[in-house]
C-alpha cells in the first residue's frame, strides 16, 4: 500500500504545503484542495480535521473543524488520530472507511498532514510573533505598518481614524501600585478595546510603555473617545481604577502611507502631551511646522553653543523710589545670521528636546564673565539673577554645577541670584526644595519667578525658602484706574510676602500709573518696559557707570 502513497497526489501534497515559500498559508485551504485525491486512493469516503492550535504566543488561537473530503458514502469503521503541539496545541484527524484494512494507510496520511500542517502553523505563529507584542497580545509596530499599509495600498484608509494615545502618568502609576498591576492594566486596556471595537478591521497596537496605536473607522471616533474618556480597570487586587488618558488623533486621507499617519498621529500627541490644547488633540498641518522648527533648533544648537551665538541682554530692576539700578535680570538671545532671536522661539523647543539645562548653565557662565569684566573695570557689579529651567531639576548635582561655575570667575555668590518657577508635581515640588537648600548653602540667592501666573500659592512659601518673589507680569497688566479687586489682592500679596520676610519685585511694568500703584502697595522694585527692555551688555554698561541715569530721566 505504501506504494500508493508515493503516488503522484501525494507528491502534489507535498509540494502544495511547499509552495509560497515566505508566506504563511491557510490550512483549511490547502488541505480541502490536496487531501481528495489521496482520500480516494485509499479508500477513505469522509474525512474531518479539528485544529486548535495557539495562534501566537500570548493571545490568539487558530481554531477550524472541517471537512477535508467527503464522497456522500458512509463509511462503517470509523479512524481517528490525535496529535500534540505545544501551547496546549491538539490536532484530531477523523475519518470513516469500509474496512480495516485502510486504517494503515489513513495512519500514515495523518501523521504526514500532521507534519504539514505543523510547518505551515509554526510559519503562522513565527509570523505572527513577529507583529505581536508579548505583554499584552496586541500588535505591535510592524502589525501596524503591515495592516494600515494595507489599507493605504487598497486605498480604504479615508475611513480611518489613527489614535496615538498614552496612559496619563503611568510611571507614577507603577510605582504606586507596582509593575505587575501596571501590566494588568495594559493587558486589560488591549482586551477590552478587542471587546468592544474588534480587530477584524480596527486594530490596537503597543509600541512599548503605554504607547499605544489604535486604528478605527472614523464613524466609531465618539465612541473610541468616550470609550478612552471612562476607562476603568478592578485590578487582580480588587482595586478599581480610572486611568486618563492623552491621545493625538489623525483623520487618514487616501494617499498618506503608514508611516505618514504615525507622523501625524504622534504630532499631534506631542500637542496634547504639551497640554496646551487638552488631553484629545486633532491633527493640524501647523503642528508639523513647529515640529521642523523644533528640529532644526536641536540640530543647530550644539554648533550655536560652541560658536558662542547664545548672548545675554540684561534687563535693569530699579527702585522706584530711589531711582537707582539695584540689579538685573540676565535674558537669552540667540543671535542667528544677523538676527537676534527672541527666547519665545527657541527655549520652549531647547526644552522640548532636553538641551536647556546646557544653556542655563552657559547663560550663567557668561554672566560671571561678564561680572568678573566689571569688577576689573573698577565697576560694582550689580547682582544678576539668572534663569534655571524647571527642566533642570532633573540634571543630577545642579547646584554643585552651577557653584563651580561661580567659582571658576572667583564670583562672590550673593551676585548670583537664581530665578526658579514653581512646579508641577510632587516629584518636581520636592527636587526644587532640594536645590533651594543647596544652593542656599552656597550662598546664592533665590527667586521665586513668575509668582501668581498659575501654580503659586502663598502657602508654598512657607516650605520654599525664596529670597525674593517675582509679580508676575500678568498681574500687573491688569492694573488699571478701575481694577479694584486685583489692586486689592496685590496688596494683600505684598503684605503677607513681607510678614514672611520675603522681598518682593514687580515685572512687566510698563505705565506711571502701574508704578504708582506699586509704590503706594510697598513694592517698589520694579523691573519693565517703563524703566527699561533687556539690553545689550554694552548697554546695560552705560547704566552702571551712570548711576543717576534714572534720576535725569524723570
Ligand atoms: P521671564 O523669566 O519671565 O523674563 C521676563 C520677560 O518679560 C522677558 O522676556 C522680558 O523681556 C519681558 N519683559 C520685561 N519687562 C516687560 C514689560 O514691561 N512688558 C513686557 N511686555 N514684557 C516685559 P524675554 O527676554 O523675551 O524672555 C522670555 C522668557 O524666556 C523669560 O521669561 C524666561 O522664561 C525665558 N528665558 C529667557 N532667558 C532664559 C534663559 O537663559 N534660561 C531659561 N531657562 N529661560 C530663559
Ligand atoms: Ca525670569
Ligand atoms: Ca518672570
Amino acid at each position: 500500500m505504501f506504494d500508493k502513497l508515493m503516488s503522484k497526489e501525494m507528491w502534489g501534497l507535498f509540494e502544495a504545503f511547499s509552495e509560497k515559500e515566505n508566506e504563511p498559508a491557510n490550512i483549511v485551504e490547502l488541505v480541502t484542495r490536496t487531501v481528495p485525491p489521496i482520500a480516494r486512493l485509499i479508500g477513505i469516503h469522509h474525512m474531518n480535521l479539528k485544529v486548535d492550535v495557539p495562534r501566537d504566543p500570548v493571545r490568539s488561537r487558530n481554531r477550524f473543524d472541517f471537512t477535508a473530503f467527503d464522497d456522500g458514502i458512509e463509511g462503517k469503521v470509523h479512524l481517528c488520530r490525535t496529535f500534540y503541539t505545544r501551547g496546549n496545541g491538539k490536532v484530531e484527524i477523523f475519518a470513516t472507511t469500509d474496512t480495516q484494512e485502510a486504517s494503515e494507510d489513513f495512519y500514515r496520511l495523518a501523521k504526514l498532514l500532521f507534519t504539514l500542517c505543523g510547518r505551515v502553523i509554526t510559519l503562522n505563529t513565527l509570523d505572527n510573533t513577529v507583529t505581536t507584542d508579548m505583554l499584552t497580545g496586541a500588535s505591535n509596530l510592524i502589525g501596524f505598518h503591515k495592516k494600515a499599509g494595507k489599507y493605504c495600498e487598497e486605498g480604504v484608509i479615508d475611513d480611518y481614524a489613527l489614535f496615538f494615545t498614552n496612559i496619563k502618568n503611568f510611571k507614577y502609576i507603577n510605582q504606586k501600585i507596582g509593575m505587575q498591576s501596571g501590566d494588568d492594566i495594559l493587558r486589560g486596556f488591549v482586551k477590552r478595546f478587542i471587546e468592544v471595537f474588534g480587530e477584524a478591521e480596527n486594530g490596537i497596537f503597543r509600541l512599548g510603555a503605554d504607547n499605544f496605536v489604535l486604528l478605527l473607522k472614523k464613524d466609531q471616533m465618539p465612541d473610541l473617545i468616550r470609550f478612552l474618556k471612562t476607562f476603568d480597570v478592578t485590578l487582580p487586587s480588587g482595586i478599581n481604577m480610572h486611568i486618563y488618558f492623552k491621545a493625538g488623533i489623525f483623520l487618514a486621507y487616501n494617499g498618506c502611507d503608514s508611516s505618514d499617519l504615525m507622523n501625524y498621529a504622534s504630532t499631534a500627541y506631542a500637542a496634547a502631551r504639551a497640554g496646551k490644547s487638552g488631553d484629545f488633540v486633532f491633527f493640524e498641518k501647523s503642528m508639523l511646522e513647529e515640529e521642523i522648527r523644533t528640529k532644526s533648533i536641536m540640530v543647530a544648537f550644539p554648533q550655536a553653543i560652541k560658536q558662542r551665538e547664545f548672548c545675554v541682554y540684561y534687563q535693569p530692576k530699579v527702585d522706584a523710589r530711589e531711582k537707582k539700578l539695584i540689579g538685573a535680570e540676565a535674558l537669552c538671545r540667540w543671535k542667528q545670521e544677523g538676527r537676534i532671536v527672541p527666547p519665545v522661539e527657541f527655549i520652549p523647543a531647547i526644552e522640548r528636546f532636553g538641551r536647556i539645562v546646557q544653556l542655563d548653565l552657559y547663560v550663567l557662565d557668561r554672566v560671571c564673565s561678564d561680572i568678573k569684566k566689571w569688577t576689573e573695570s573698577g565697576i560694582t557689579p550689580p547682582r544678576v539673577s539668572v534663569n534655571i529651567s524647571r527642566r533642570d531639576l532633573a540634571e543630577p548635582e545642579l547646584a554643585e554645577k552651577i557653584n563651580a561655575i561661580a567659582d571658576k570667575y572667583g564670583i562672590p555668590h550673593e551676585l548670583i541670584e537664581i530665578e526658579l518657577t514653581e512646579t508641577v508635581g510632587s516629584d518636581e515640588f520636592s527636587m526644587m526644595i532640594k536645590l533651594i537648600g543647596k544652593l542656599k548653602e552656597y550662598g546664592f540667592a533665590i527667586a521665586i519667578d513668575d509668582f501668581g501666573s498659575g501654580y503659586s500659592t502663598l502657602t508654598m512659601l512657607k516650605s520654599i525658602k525664596a529670597d525674593i518673589i517675582k509679580l508676575d507680569r500678568a498681574f500687573i497688566k491688569d492694573i488699571t484706574p478701575d481694577s479694584v479687586s486685583d489692586k486689592t489682592i496685590i496688596r494683600n500679596v505684598v503684605n503677607m510676602v513681607h510678614e514672611l520676610n520675603i522681598h518682593i519685585i514687580a515685572e512687566g511694568v510698563e505705565t506711571a500709573e502701574q508704578l504708582e500703584f506699586l509704590i503706594e502697595a510697598g513694592c517698589p522694585v520694579i523691573q519693565g518696559y517703563y524703566f527699561d527692555r533687556p539690553l545689550p551688555k554694552e548697554e546695560f554698561d552705560e547704566r552702571l557707570t551712570e548711576p543717576d541715569y534714572y534720576k535725569e530721566r524723570n
